[in-house]
């Protein structure tokens, strides 16, 4: 029996190259050695999103286009989403009796979150129960495993917590869900800082070839490069950030060097970065263009996976109600 692998993404953006080298690439290697689960959280998405859910669809399919796209199979995995297994919202309504508000309060992304997106009113229980429907996601599958990056760790503590308590007061069920580390290379954006959709210095994975190519070729690099003649420090462009993640031990050395001596223009520079790029992108493109004129086979998906992950959730629902009295 392989062991339980859950991760999931909300649906609250575009996927974008950070999400594919950080996550996506990381759960299709998992695939062939564990018992994957990965989702759409699409629910996650209103508790931020909930005054205009407007494009919370499109962002779901994108998601999931993209997750196909960038090979995961559902022969391999189960691949559903979160809205589509109500098991989900039952255990997290049953572990709403249990749960502290302290221990919700505490959450350090609860204040930070609502400190970043201070334009949004958060003072509501979909926000502060964030952790809580987190928790319910992954020990609904009994899963072992969260792939995470060592910075996420402390943010699985909590449903340790919630799983041990509810061991606890009623009876062994759940597993305590552990940190599947990860090094996650750290993905800049066109503007140097980290790429993410809500700065708008993401590169996504449904961009065209032309919308990429602009994108790289007016990022920024080492201020100090004025002129084709001045030299510059790699380190300090985030051109150079990105050879690191796509680009040759011998093309990184080649830019490191040209940068430095002047011996290689930003332009060409850029260009060896696209190539490589592009090298990663064209065939997710190929397989989104399939996906995008098909949409009948991806409906499919997600109704298998749903269907295949409701089985496993209701399975674990029937334990939960008969461990807390429930008829
Ligand atoms: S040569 Fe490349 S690494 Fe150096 S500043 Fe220009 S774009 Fe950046």
């Amino acid at each position: 029996m392989k062991e339980r692998v859950l991760s999931g993404m909300q649906a609250s953006g575009m996927i974008h190259l950070g999400n594919l080298v950080g996550a996506l690439s990381n759960w299709v290697k998992l695939q062939d050695e564990y018992d994957c689960y990965y989702f759409v959280a699409d629910w996650h998405a209103l508790t931020t999103g909930y005054a205009d859910p407007s494009l919370i669809k499109e962002y779901t399919k994108d998601i999931l286009i993209n997750f196909l796209a960038a090979g995961l199979d559902p022969e391999k995995c189960t691949i559903f989403l979160q809205s589509r297994v109500l098991e989900h919202a039952e255990l997290h309504l049953l572990l709403s009796m249990i749960t502290p508000l302290g221990w919700l309060e505490r959450v350090p992304t609860y204040k930070e979150k609502q400190e970043e997106l201070r334009d949004k009113d958060l003072s509501t229980y979909g926000f502060l129960g964030y952790p809580l429907l987190q928790t319910a996601d992954i020990i609904i599958y009994r899963a072992k495993y969260v792939p995470v990056g060592i910075d996420q760790v402390p943010h699985l503590e909590i449903s340790r917590e919630i799983a041990r308590r509810f061991n606890y007061i009623y009876k062994e069920i759940f597993p305590e869900p552990e940190a599947l580390l990860t090094e996650f290379p750290k993905v800049v954006g066109v503007d140097g800082r980290k790429m993410s959709k809500s700065y708008g210095n993401a590169i996504f994975l449904s961009d065209n070839q032309e919308e990429v190519e602009r994108k790289i070729m007016t990022m920024v690099t080492d201020p100090a490069r004025v002129k084709r003649a001045d030299p510059g420090n790699p380190e300090r462009s985030p051109v150079y950030q990105l050879h690191k993640i796509f680009s040759s031990k011998k093309e990184l050395d080649e830019v490191a060097v040209g940068c430095a001596t002047a011996g290689i223009g930003c332009i060409d520079c850029k260009k060896i970065l696209l190539k490589n790029i592009f090298k990663i992108l064209e065939p997710i493109w190929k397989k989104r263009n399939e996906l995008i004129n098909k949409p009948e086979i991806l409906y499919d998906i997600v109704k298998k996976g749903s269907e295949r992950a409701k089985i496993t959730a209701e399975e674990t629902m029937q334990l939960v109600r008969e461990a807390m009295g429930l008829f």
